[in-house]
C-alpha cells in the first residue's frame, strides 16, 4: 500500500500537474468502482452514445473482485502493457467529466473520521512524487473543487454501513456469500434510474440489501 500523510485543510501543498497521465498507467487492480463513480460514468457515456444503462458500465469498463473475501466490488479495467485505465486514450482522460472520485481527488484523498468525526484528508506518498515539486495547492480549495457533498453523502452513508455489512457476509461463510453474490451485486451497483437522483437510491437499495442478508444470516 502506498504511503499517506495527513494533510489539513488550511495546508498548502506543492503540487502541479504535467498531465503525464502516470497515474492513469500501472493501475491494475487498483481503482476501485463504487457505485456512486459507475452512476457518474454511465450518465456520461450516456451522454455521449456509448452506453444506455449503468449495467454497461461494469459489463465493458469494469471486472469483479472479493474484498476481504466477502465484499463483492468492481475494479476499473485496464488495457496494454503498462495496464492503464481503459478510459485513458492519447494520454488524456476520455471521461473526464464523469471520472471516479479517486481520480478527481488525487493527488490527495479523503474519508471519514472514526466514531462519526470530521473527514481526514490525505497526500498520496506514491511512486509519482515529481509532481509534489511545483505550485501550491490550498488543500481545502483542492477539497471544495474536487469533492462534492453528492461523494460527502455517499461516504459518509458506506461508512456507517460497512461495519454491519462485512459483519453479516463474513457470518454468512464462504458458500453463503457466493449464494448471495448476485443479489449484493444487483442491491449495491445495478438497481439505478440515471434519471433519478443517486442517494435515494442508493439508500434504499442498500437497505433492501441489509434487510435480505440479516434475513440469510438468521437461517445459517
Ligand atoms: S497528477 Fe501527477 S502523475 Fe497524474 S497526470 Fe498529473 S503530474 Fe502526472
Ligand atoms: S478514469 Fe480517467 S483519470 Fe481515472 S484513471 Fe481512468 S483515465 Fe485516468
Amino acid at each position: 500500500m502506498s504511503r499517506a500523510i495527513p494533510v489539513r485543510p488550511k495546508d498548502r501543498v506543492c503540487f502541479q500537474c504535467s498531465q503525464c497521465a502516470e497515474c492513469c498507467r500501472n493501475i491494475e487492480g487498483e481503482l476501485m468502482l463504487t457505485p456512486l463513480d459507475a452512476y457518474w460514468l454511465a450518465r456520461l457515456l450516456r451522454e455521449q452514445r456509448l452506453a444506455s444503462s449503468i449495467d454497461a458500465v461494469y459489463e465493458r469498463y469494469a471486472h469483479t473482485d472479493l474484498l476481504e473475501g466477502c465484499l463483492p466490488i468492481y475494479l476499473m479495467n485496464t488495457v496494454g502493457d503498462d495496464h492503464a485505465c481503459v478510459f485513458l486514450r492519447d494520454g488524456r482522460c476520455s471521461v473526464y467529466k464523469g471520472r471516479p472520485q479517486t481520480c478527481r481527488i488525487y493527488p490527495f484523498f479523503t474519508c471519514p473520521g472514526e466514531c462519526g468525526k470530521a473527514f481526514e484528508t490525505f497526500q498520496c506518498m506514491d511512486r509519482h512524487a515529481s509532481h509534489f515539486t511545483g505550485g501550491k495547492v490550498l488543500v481545502k480549495d483542492w477539497l471544495h473543487e474536487n469533492f462534492s457533498e453528492e461523494s460527502c453523502a455517499f461516504m459518509t452513508t458506506e461508512a456507517t454501513l460497512m461495519p454491519e455489512l462485512g459483519g453479516l457476509l463474513r457470518r454468512l461463510g464462504a458458500d453463503e456469500i457466493k449464494a448471495c453474490m448476485v443479489q449484493t451485486l444487483h442491491y449495491r451497483y445495478y438497481s439505478y434510474d440515471l434519471d433519478g437522483p443517486f442517494m435515494p437510491q442508493y439508500t434504499r437499495n442498500m437497505k433492501a440489501l441489509m434487510r435480505l442478508l440479516r434475513n440469510r444470516s438468521k437461517e445459517v
